[in-house]
């Protein structure tokens, strides 16, 4: 079967970034689970496994863009130290942020006596990203996965 809109593809792969260090992999665990079309994964690793099938590999290069977004520097503010109710603050911890758009991860980035700098951007955020991809296997969606928009069982949601 070939990789389309519904399909379930569950895939390994190894992500690293323009400098070619290793980000991320599923070697040594399960595959990724994800059904096709429904923006589970990012926009331009989704496109590429288009028209692919069980048993192919292939090396894609996704600009930022088309991976996590370019980096935004209004999602870089700086907050009273006061406003967290940490005894140790240090770069590095993360806290969720109430925004008008819901809750935001983000990282503390600097602390000074008087304020503390966080950054909202996702970590992947403005990086070119290269996926090894390897596609373990290819199936239609069951009626209830598409009614969830996620894959149940292997690799997918268990309940
Ligand atoms: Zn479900």
């Amino acid at each position: 079967m070939i990789i389309s809109e519904n399909a379930v593809v569950l895939f390994h792969y190894t992500l690293t970034d323009a400098e070619g260090n290793q980000l991320d992999s599923s070697t040594g665990q399960d595959p990724l689970a994800y059904v096709h079309g429904h923006k589970n994964i990012i926009p331009g690793l989704e496109k590429a496994l288009e028209g692919k099938q069980a048993g192919d590999v292939m090396v894609v290069t996704i600009d930022a863009a088309d991976a996590y977004g370019e980096r935004q520097e209004q999602m870089v503010q700086e907050v009273p130290r006061t406003s967290f109710q940490v005894e140790e603050m240090e770069p590095g911890m993360r806290f969720e942020a109430q925004t008008p758009n819901g809750p935001v991860s983000v990282v503390v980035t600097n602390v000074t006596d008087e304020l503390v700098t966080v950054d909202g951007n996702h970590p992947l955020a403005g990086k070119d990203l290269t996926f090894d991809v390897k596609i373990d296997s290819v199936r239609e969606a069951s009626e209830e996965e598409l009614s969830h928009g996620h894959v149940h069982g292997p690799g997918g949601h268990q309940h």
